[in-house]
């Protein structure tokens, strides 16, 4: 039989008890009066107990109880043990959180919906300067006040990284990440790659210094090559081919040395260069046409410019120079005899567009992923065939990745690739800008 089944037998037996004791002694109401004010005054009691036993501190056994009391008091009992070593399980789950990630080289912060600091570990307080005592509580951004990171917590988008000295040390750099988790906390994990900056900084200056030292006795070289060629000595006259051969090996070091110098300065200069400077795109577009069509006349192949002449942007001229006649002259190049390369300079709602289509030899899918690669080429001998350096493509990331534009490539085998840099709208002027010299 059920608690409760029982408790309303016990009730009924009550009032039956109560009935017949009534009816034999004449006083009916006055005996279930009594045995009325007798039940409630039990249950009060219970109730008493129960209060009393569950204010009281500690593990301590329930009391003895009757009838429903009994069950009120196990089930309680039970509910009690059973929440007791769910918050020890607890407790113990947020210990090893807070060891491990308190053990954890990388700075670790615990930021509420807020972007406020809950939790911070002992080397987020050495990297970033963070005090628990002070800062919990805080909104991370009036701690790190650094613009790169108020950008990217204000952006809140943190698909990538980003770099920043250290508050607390400026020689050190840090690259922080805010990962989201359960329901709207974040977690900041900030790595020392102070190291791998070094590293990548003595990378560059490798390149840049062993391209500045090539440099000149490369021109020396080449220019004593030049005079042999051009000598009328008869003792050299066996010597021409090689000498030739010579000339042209010499030119494309040349042109290696002078790429790899170009692509060092673009990556030592910090700052983004869509700097202020108005550029006439159509006169610039007009220079390369010129170039190109010089360049593809032996080939007669028809190149055609389609060119919105009032469309200009802010940008970097010898960059965007070098971008866009690296992409024509590649046309030119990989484009066999009778092909035709078209430049179109337009805009659409999403920004200003350069492109260059051609018919020539296309590009394997594949590869397509890998043309802005240094050094990457398809195939290799023909590269080197038309003087190629495979550093083109490299330098033309660059540049858009500074002018805040994308690359995109469609090609299809022998029929012809497109490439097109978009460049976003608020880089467009209106009013015409100064008239460009050649670059
Ligand atoms: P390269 O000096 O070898 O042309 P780039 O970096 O300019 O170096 O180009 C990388 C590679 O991409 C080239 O070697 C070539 O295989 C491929 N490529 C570039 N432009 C074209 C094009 N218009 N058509 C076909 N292949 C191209």
């Amino acid at each position: 039989m059920s608690p409760w089944s029982k408790e309303i037998w016990r009730l009924i037996w009550l009032t039956g008890l109560a009935l017949i004791v009534g009816f034999i002694s004449g006083y009916t109401l006055v005996c279930l009066l009594i045995v009325s004010v007798g039940y409630i005054t039990w249950h009060f009691n219970n109730i008493k107990r129960l209060e009393k036993w569950l204010n009281k501190p500690g593990k301590t056994n329930p009391p003895q109880g009757s009838g429903i009391w009994a069950e009120i008091f196990d089930r309680t009992y039970h509910l009690q043990k059973q929440n007791r070593s769910r918050k020890k399980k607890l407790a113990k789950y947020i210990t090893r959180f807070r060891e491990s990630t308190a053990a954890m080289p990388d700075a670790t912060v615990v930021l509420n919906r807020y972007d406020q600091i809950e939790w911070i570990n002992k080397a987020a307080q050495k990297a970033l300067g963070l005090q628990p005592a002070k800062d919990i509580g805080q909104h991370l951004s009036n701690l790190i006040r650094h613009p790169g990171f108020i950008r990217y917590i204000t952006r809140k988008d943190y698909s990538s990284p980003v770099e920043l000295p250290s508050p607390a040390n400026e020689q050190q750099t840090l690259s922080i990440r805010i990962i989201p988790y359960g329901q709207d906390q974040r977690l900041l994990i900030a790595r020392d790659v102070t190291r791998l900056k070094q590293l990548e900084q003595m990378r560059r200056d490798f390149i840049s210094n062993i391209s500045h030292e090539l440099r000149t006795p490369l021109t020396v070289i080449h220019g004593y090559l030049e005079s042999m060629q051009d000598e009328t000595d008869e003792s050299l006259r066996d010597w021409q081919e090689n000498i030739k051969m010579m000339r042209r090996q010499s030119s494309r070091m040349q042109h290696i040395v002078n790429d790899l110098l170009m692509l060092s300065r673009l990556e030592n200069e910090e700052t983004k260069q869509t700097a202020r400077e108005q550029i006439a795109v159509p006169n610039l577009l007009h220079m390369i046409m010129d170039e190109a069509s010089a360049l593809g006349a032996e080939k007669q192949q028809s190149i055609t410019l389609e060119c919105d002449d009032e469309l200009n942007i802010f940008g970097v001229q010898n960059e965007l120079y070098s971008c866009f006649s690296n992409l024509v002259f590649n046309a030119v190049r990989y484009t066999p005899t009778g092909g035709s390369v078209t430049i179109r300079w337009f805009h659409d709602q999403n920004g200003a567009h350069f492109e260059v289509q051609d018919t020539g030899i296309g590009i394997p899918p594949q590869h397509i992923p890998r043309l802005t690669e240094r050094f990457f080429r398809v195939d290799v001998g023909r590269s080197r065939d038309i003087g190629g350096t495979g550093l083109g493509l490299a330098i033309v990331k660059h540049i858009l990745e500074r002018h805040n534009a994308r690359l995109n490539i469609t090609s299809k085998v022998n029929h012809g690739s497109t490439f097109r840099c978009s460049f976003p709208a608020e880089n467009i002027i209106q009013q015409a800008p100064k008239a460009v010299t050649k670059a």
